[in-house]
Formats: C-alpha cells, structure tokens, sequence
C-alpha cells in the first residue's frame, strides 16, 4: 500500500527518489511528494495524481540535493489532494516527514497540540505526528532522533516515516512499527523503501528494519537503536532479486507479463521441495513442526483477499488429505471476534507480501494464545515471515500488478505441497494416491503453459461480454473458490460487478438475477461434482442465462449446452484450480483493458493492505 522512498548519498537525490517512487506505483496511491534540501533550505513539492504530474510541476525547479525523501500517497485520513499529500512538515517548518500507515490516536494527540497554539494545514493523522515530534524537540531542547523516539512511545497505529531536518542536512531519520522498511546498503550512500523494489539497481545489500526501531542514516553510516535508544546491530542479507523482475519485459502491462510466467513461478515454488520421480517431498520450514502439525486439533488458516480464496482450496485439500479438520478466516474478523484458538490450533497465514496489516496482527494475537504460526509468503524477510514460527515461501517473484495471479497459483502450489506432506507424514493417504499427486503437481506447469494458448481465443470472447453489467462465476468443490477469484479479479480489474457462489448455493437466491443479459461463468472442469454442476448449468441455460463454461479436454456434453466454452487441460480435481483459474485471470485482464482501465493500478486499490 502506497510507498516512502529515500537516498541520501553522493548521487543527485531527487533523480533517484523519483524512480523509486515509479517503482513503487504498482502499490496503488493517490497522490506523491518528495522533500529535498536545496542550499540548505527545506523544498516540499507534492501534487494530488501520478508520479508523472509530479514531475511535470517540478519542471524548471532546482532540484540539487544529496538527501530527498518521496511518498505515494493512499489516504485514509483527508481526502486525496495536493494538501494532504505527503510530506508534511512541521509547525516550523524544519522537520519534512513522509509516512505510511495510520496514527490511531491521532485525534488526542492534535487536541493535544490544538491546545498549545498548533494550526494544521491538512487533514492527516501525518501532519499531528510530525507537530507532536517537533513539539517533543522544542520543549524537551533535544535531537529529532531523541524527539521521534519520545514521540512514538505514545503513539498507537501502524507506521513507517522518514523525516528530513533542515537543521541537520546530513541526517535522515527512519522508524517503523507494522508498515514494512528495507535499507539498502551502498558505498557512501544509501537507499530507504518500503520494498526492495526502488533498491535493487543501486545494491543488493539491505537491511529490513525492525518494529520499533529507528534508524539514523547518513551518507556513510548507518546506526539502528531501538526505542529504549539501545544500538541494534544492522543484519546484512543480500537480496535475491533481479531488475528485470520488476520490468515489464515487452507486455503491454505488469498483468499480462505476470499470468505468462506462471509456468515457470509454479515451477520455482515447487523446486527443490517436489521430486515426484523420487517420490518425495521436502519441506524444510516445517520440519521441527510436523510432530505439531501432525497432532494438530486443527488447522486455521488466516488470509484476506485472493490469498483468502487460496485457503479455501487448502481446506478442502487438507481436509480430505489430512483429516484434520481447517477453518479459513478473514483475518480482519478472526482478530476482532475473539476466537477461540489456543493449543494445538495451528495457524497457517497466507499472504502475498508478507505485510498485510490484518493477517499480521492476527498472527500475534493466535501466538499470544499459544497457537503455532507457520506462514506462506512471497516476500522474503517480509513481517509475515519474520513472525512465523515456520512455513514456506512461495517462490513466485516480485508481484507488480496489483491484482493477484502468479502469487495466487504459486500459494495453491505450495498449499498443496503443505497438504500432501502432513498427510505423508501422518499416514492418511496412500502411497499411490501421494505418487499420483506428486506426479500430477508436477506435470502442472506444463498444463498451465497449455492454458496460456487460450489467451487469443478469451480476448474474442472478452470483446463478446466487456459491456455487461453484472457477472455471475459459479463452481463447486475445488472450483468453487476458483469461482470466487474469478469474481474477485473482474471486479478489480474491469469494475464490474461480479459475484461468485457456489453452484448448488445459486437456486437459494442468485437465480433471481438470472436473464438473458446475465453472463455466467462456470468452472466446470472434469471433477466428482461433474454431473451436478451439469445440472446446474442446465438450470441457467434453461432461464436463458448465458454460460461461458471452463471445462476439460474431450468434455462432450458441457460444449453442447454452453454459449461459450474455454477448454483446459485435464487433471485430478486437487490440482485443477491451479489451471482452472488461469482463463478467468486473461479473461479479467482483457475486459478491463478493452474497457480502457489501468489494469495494474485499478483504482482504490492499493497493492499490499498494509493498514487495518
Ligand atoms: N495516514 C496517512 C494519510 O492519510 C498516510 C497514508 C499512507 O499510508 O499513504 O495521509
């Protein structure tokens, strides 16, 4: 969700804040500034829109600097607009801040501030933090750092911030607490970020910050203390990240690049665990938790969004492999309804970035209960993985586009791997069943780079239904949340309404919707539900409902009754959504570009929901 960046060093600042701040567009924001020190004087340009309106008010200004900091903007508190955008300064206007994340007791501590004669210019909860810390120097007499550090003592919320001090022009200072930091570590310089991202072309060597520290960087030093002003010592990882990664490579879009390397991220998540010709399976981060996990009462799995729909498909997954009984939570809900989770509950977090606010707060809250965490990420170093007691990473490379596809099929390749070695391990499924499945994730690839030729053929049939108003997606079994998440990326990408059922559940009220306008998208892929959900689309054809259907291979009898069909590859009904899902991902794609909307940035969206 939206991005600070910042560079202090012997480069020119503003050019490289400014590329990191279009490395990070993919987040989602609303608005971008940047603060830099020109002559020694403190310079705050800001402007409501993209990156590039920035740069076009910037235009004939003198930009010469060696410390700037940038943000992209996704409000939550005041509307987006050049005032409100970041950074925000102080009541002097000495101290220039960028911050993302929210101040929760922002309200008292303004009142606070109100009280003593402070005048705010924005609406933000950015703007009180940045007075109250200002307001710590001046009456304390002490440093910004001695200052920030008081400061967030009293501040509840989630955040990082990076502040500039005219009166210290060689000094940045940065803290954390639940938003995500990544210092990247150059020769007389360095890069501040809210991921690797904007880093990677300048060095590999980085630090991620932790929760309530705070750092004091300088062209060439960096010191980390923690807020009790003990020094840290600054963990060095080298980061395993290529540029090219984070360039589009000749698509037209972040998306489309993304749904095309699928075969080769579910490849690489599934390497070095999966050896289906040796028949085994290797899972180093759950090793010293199988005993637990086999013992497990049950399993919870905490998630929000696509990656939501990814544990619904493990549920079903552990629960028939596993026979242990799963539950999949919202994370926004499992942390506020006060569950019922302790001991011998295992908690299996999924998300893609490893920063979302809602499933990281839960986590503390399950461990504080005594469960045990294992997470499913695909960022490295990320919050989600650092909280975790074990777990595995997805292997599915930075993720651009903001609406989820190789982060989705790279966690079902993973569940799946989670699923089948509990199962190994605890001796509920046999030993050609567990062949069968290593085999079939292992030709999966293979299938999807098959499913991929279909994407000329679902560009025709997305020109055929981009101007519908409403989308039904309707599966059952392992495609039912399949159908969820074909719902889920049309409504992100085209900004159409779309809803997904299960296809059973649709004649307990959904039908009414049905008419001959009403497109329905059926994954019916060849699985034990086959026959029903036939019966279902019989239903839909017979109030003259139109079905595009995803079906298999040699399926005769749904391409007679369909309006539409896309036909995938076939395979066993626990590895099928990987595949299944791959034509409602082009599908999305094309109506929101037909449409003419910004498919990596569809608006209000932001990338990672770093706040709650
Ligand atoms: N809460 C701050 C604001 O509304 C920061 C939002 C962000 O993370 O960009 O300005």
């Amino acid at each position: 969700m939206c991005g600070i960046v910042a560079y202090i060093g012997h480069r020119e600042a503003y050019p490289v804040v400014l590329k990191g701040l279009k490395r990070l567009e993919y987040r989602g924001y609303d608005s971008t500034g940047v603060a830099l020190l020109n002559g020694g004087s403190l310079k705050v340009y800001k402007k409501k829109g993209k990156v590039a309106e920035l740069e076009d008010f910037v235009l004939g200004k003198d930009l010469k600097s060696h410390i700037s900091i940038g943000h992209t903007r996704w409000a939550t508190h005041g509307e987006p607009n050049d005032r409100n955008a970041h950074p925000q300064l102080s009541g002097d206007g000495k101290l220039a801040m960028v911050h993302n994340g929210i101040i929760e007791n922002y309200a008292q501590l303004k009142q606070e501030l109100l009280n003593k004669g402070h005048q705010f210019t924005s609406d933000t909860d950015t703007e009180v933090l940045i007075h109250f810390i200002q307001e710590i120097k001046s009456s304390n007499q002490c440093s910004t750092e001695e200052a920030v550090r008081i400061a967030l003592k009293r501040v509840v919320g989630a955040y990082v911030i990076l502040i500039v001090d005219e009166d210290d022009p060689d000094t940045l200072i940065a803290a954390r607490k639940g938003s995500p930091l990544v210092i990247g570590v150059g020769k007389g310089e360095h890069f501040l970020a809210s991921d690797a991202s904007p880093i990677v072309e300048y060095t590999k060597e980085v630090v991620y910050v932790n929760d309530y520290e705070i750092a004091i960087v300088k062209a060439d030093e960096l010191i980390l203390k923690n807020i009790s002003n003990e020094i840290q010592t600054p963990y060095i990882q080298k980061l395993d990240m290529e540029l090219a990664a984070i360039e589009k490579g000749g698509y037209a879009h972040f998306m489309l690049k993304e749904i095309f390397e699928q075969p080769q991220t579910i490849f690489d998540s599934l390497r070095g665990r999966l050896d289906a010709k040796g028949g085994k399976l290797t899972l180093g981060g759950l090793r010293e938790h199988m005993d637990l996990l086999k013992e497990a009462n049950r399993i919870i799995i905490v998630a929000c969004g696509t990656s939501w729909h990814a544990g619904l498909v493990a549920e079903y997954m552990i629960e028939e492999l596993c026979r242990i009984p799963v539950e999949v939570e919202y994370a926004s809900e499992f942390r506020y309804r006060n569950p019922v989770v302790g001991k011998g509950d295992v908690i299996i977090a999924v998300s893609q970035s490893g920063e979302t606010a809602d499933t990281l707060v839960a986590m503390e809250s399950a461990k504080e209960k005594g469960a045990i965490i294992l997470g499913v990420c695909n960022v490295v170093g990320s919050s989600i993985a650092r909280l975790s007691n074990g777990g595995v990473y997805t292997h599915a490379g930075p993720e651009i586009g903001v609406a989820s596809t190789k982060a989705f099929t790279a966690q079902l390749a993973v569940l799946s791997l989670i699923g089948l070695k509990i199962a190994q391990e605890k001796g509920t499924i046999t030993a050609q069943r567990f062949q069968h499945l290593l085999d079939e994730l292992e030709s999966v690839s293979e299938k999807v780079a098959t499913a991929l030729q279909l994407n000329a053929q679902i560009k025709k049939i997305a020109e055929k239904y981009k101007d519908a108003r409403d989308f039904l997606y309707l599966g059952r079994g392992y495609n039912f949340p399949i159908a969820l998440e074909g719902a889920l990326k049309l409504k992100e990408i085209s900004y159409i309404h779309a809803e997904g059922y299960p296809a059973a559940e649709m004649k307990h009220g959904p039908i009414a919707l049905v008419d001959e306008q009403l497109p329905v998208v059926f994954v019916a892929t060849k699985d034990s539900y086959y026959e029903k959900i036939v019966s279902n689309i019989q239903e839909i054809k017979a109030r003259k409902g139109k079905v595009l259907a995803v079906t298999t291979e040699g399926d005769q009898v749904i391409p007679a009754m369909a309006d539409d069909v896309i036909v995938v590859p076939e395979a066993d009904e626990l590895v099928a959504p990987i595949i299944s899902v791959i034509p409602l991902q082009l599908l999305a794609y094309h109506i929101g570009v037909l449409k003419g909307y910004d498919v990596d940035k569809p608006r209000n969206l932001a990338k990672s929901v770093t706040v709650e």
